[in-house]
């Protein structure tokens, strides 16, 4: 019992049998500064308050005993002593605090000498942001990285830099092609505001928006390697495959080869856009890795899929003003919520965009007739069998992606995947069934493949692996926009999956339609906006599901997803008193219920 041990057996006591612990002053200003920092890198610790103990005195005596150190705070990793305040934060800058922390379990492989010659603590495996995160997080925490990223040509023979998908031909790209789209529409709505922007319509430039595009991409693919540079993780520009246990190959461009051991691999290959299998279809088709770097405006397009790559690009070029189609093989936007998809639908309808349903293509030709290098796409109607044909300037194929596993020789290792579609299988905690290999981002089979769940998992994952952290990534209630010409924003159940998890009965689901007050004086799109809660009766109305179609609706949807994780209910959205004038208060007064069968066309103010 403690009672009866002196202070010097006490203090030693909490030095042997504690990884970090902090002698503190609990008023100390720096002491809040080194449990912040530990706080920070999400290593657990251990705080001794002195000044809350009847015996702080007498302790803070036999600390100045054992460290030679008087003042507080007074930090010991692993039995050693480390110091105060700026001694742990200068060894954190110089990278030594996370080899103090490894130094315990160094103590295990002690005698297994081939457990610590490896080139490097860690290599990551893929440069998007589920990589990039996961290799500065672990350089921070003082691991030695090394990163892998490789870019196969597309079947046009496009490529990219450093950054991923997302950087180079996913969310950035796109989502700036979005603004475009919204800039001509507020330009056209500019008049009624008194703009005089003359008479005739505005034209767009592909060009123009292309190269501003291309170059912010390029600033980007230069800060990520900077950023590298300065974390002190090693890039390689090269293609990566296991050779056995704890070794991968990497190939760059040239063919030069290198070898390299590690203690843990990540893998964050992530996935490249997948073809039909017909006739022409790699020949002369594009995917979403070639539309944002086109060398000309795509003119009249064909974008066959309708998931949202398809209906994200066909917005875009839509509203670029190109005569666009989209043929849909069966539903809109499969896995959302039917009735905010189709509204979708409705909307890009009205807005010129052409869809041809239920349809898949059958192959594709280029005519040498009429103007030169059409593509003529022939199609069968999935209801009837009728073929139809169509002659487009560009066919874009967004039928989904394929998982970038083919090529890393995963059976050495021992890393499984699932064989109906290539992902990786891992735990919850992203180690995949070879126990040193772990993955994160879109290569993970059935979790969500967007920006922020890759980025999330990738630094949780390395300061589990660095830091001593336990905590994992949460891949529930992710919240996620679509940036159709109208946004939809949504986080939790659909209203499909809400009845079929909860039973009709104990769903209530609260709407409306609204006009968002800038749309009103040029008369845009009136009742278009809408705006849905799915909530569940049998827990004090919980909402499980929120939906919302709305400019800036992925702005408006971030918040509330905080509330639907906390577990807000109804009457707190009620209570939530709203800002004005914006599409964002809908939510603090829905008051009509989908049962009750009530009109919720929007009324004027
Ligand atoms: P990736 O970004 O795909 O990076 C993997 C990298 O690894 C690539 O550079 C690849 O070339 C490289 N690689 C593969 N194999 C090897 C190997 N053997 N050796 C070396 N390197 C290799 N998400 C959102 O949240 N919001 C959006 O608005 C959004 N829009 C999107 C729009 C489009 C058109 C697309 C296609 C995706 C969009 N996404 C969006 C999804 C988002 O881009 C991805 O979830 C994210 O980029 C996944 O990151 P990652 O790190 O897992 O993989
Ligand atoms: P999806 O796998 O989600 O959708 C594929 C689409 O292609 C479906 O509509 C499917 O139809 C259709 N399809 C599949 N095969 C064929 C075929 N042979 N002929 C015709 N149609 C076909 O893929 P996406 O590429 O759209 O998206 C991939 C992932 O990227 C998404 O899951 C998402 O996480 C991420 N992403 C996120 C964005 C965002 O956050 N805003 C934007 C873009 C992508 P069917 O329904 O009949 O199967």
């Amino acid at each position: 019992p403690r009672q009866q041990k002196n202070s010097r057996e006490l203090v030693q006591e909490y030095i042997n049998h504690h990884r970090v612990v902090i002698f503190s002053n609990s008023t100390c200003p720096d002491c809040v500064k080194v449990k912040n920092l530990f706080i920070q890198l999400a290593v657990e610790f251990t705080v001794i308050e002195l000044n809350q103990m009847e015996n702080g005195a007498a302790l803070q005596n036999a600390l100045e005993e054992i460290s030679n150190q008087r003042t507080l705070p007074n930090v010991f990793i692993n039995k050693t002593h480390l110091g105060g305040c700026d001694a742990t934060e200068r060894a954190h800058q110089e990278n030594r605090l996370a080899a103090m922390l490894r130094a315990g379990e160094e103590e295990v492989t002690a005698g297994h000498p081939e457990l610590e010659s490896y080139d490097y603590d860690l290599v990551v495996i893929g440069g998007g942001v589920g990589g990039l995160a996961a290799s500065k997080e672990a350089a921070n925490l003082g691991a030695k990285v090394a990163l892998l990223d490789f870019v196969k040509p597309s079947e046009r023979g496009t490529t990219w830099g450093l950054g991923g998908t997302c950087v180079n031909v996913g969310c950035i790209p796109k989502k700036l092609m979005h603004q475009a789209t919204i800039l001509g529409h507020s330009l056209e709505d500019a008049r009624q505001f008194g703009w005089n922007i003359g008479d005739s319509p505005v034209r767009h430039d592909w060009d123009t928006m292309r190269d501003g595009i291309q170059d912010h991409i390029a600033v980007m693919n230069r800060a990520q390697k900077d950023d590298l540079r300065s974390k002190k993780v090693t890039y390689k520009n090269s293609y990566a495959e296991f050779m056995g246990p704890h070794k991968v190959k990497c190939t760059d461009k040239y063919g030069r080869m290198q070898e390299l051991t590690a203690r843990y691999f990540i893998l964050a290959p992530g996935g490249r856009p997948r073809y039909p299998d017909i006739p022409g279809a790699r020949e002369f088709g594009i995917t979403s890795d070639d539309l944002f770097s086109l060398p000309h405006s795509p003119g009249k397009t064909l974008v066959v899929g309708a998931s949202y790559v398809a209906i994200e690009s066909a917005g875009v070029l839509a509203g670029l003003g190109l005569d666009v189609t989209v043929m849909v093989r069966s539903i809109l936007l499969r896995g959302f919520d039917q009735q905010m998809a189709e509204m979708i639908g409705d909307h890009m309808t009205k807005h010129n965009i052409k869809f041809i349903r239920p349809c898949v293509p059958t192959k594709v030709e280029k005519t040498d007739s009429g103007d030169s290098g059409l593509l003529h796409v022939t199609a069968t109607m999935q209801d009837d069998g009728t073929e139809v044909v169509g002659e487009y300037n560009t066919v874009m194929f967004a039928v989904g992606r394929e998982p970038c596993t083919k090529g890393l020789r995963l059976d050495t290792v021992g890393v499984k995947v699932n064989t109906q579609n290539g992902y990786i299988i891992a735990s919850d905690e992203e180690q995949t069934t070879c126990p040193y290999v772990y993955a994160v981002g879109d290569i993970l089979d059935g979790k969500p493949q967007l920006k922020p769940v890759a980025i999330q998992a990738g630094q949780l994952l390395a300061m589990r692996l660095f830091g001593n952290s336990k905590l994992k990534m949460d891949y529930t209630s992710v919240g996620v926009a679509v940036f159709a010409p109208l946004e939809y924003g949504t986080v939790g159940l659909s209203e499909e999956d809400a009845i079929k998890t909860y039973g009709d009965s104990n769903i209530e689901v609260y709407h409306t339609y609204f006009d968002p007050l800038e749309w009103t004086v040029p008369h845009r799109d009136e009742n278009t906006c809408y705006a849905k809660l799915v909530c569940l009766a049998s827990q004090k109305l919980r909402v499980v599901g929120l939906h919302v179609l709305s400019p800036n609706a992925g702005e408006i949807t971030q918040g509330f997803a905080l509330g639907m994780k906390l577990g807000a209910t109804k009457a707190d959205f009620d209570n939530l008193v709203g800002i004005h004038p914006t599409c964002a208060e809908i939510f603090t007064g829905l008051t009509k219920t989908k049962s009750s069968g009530v009109e919720v066309a929007a009324s004027a103010c």
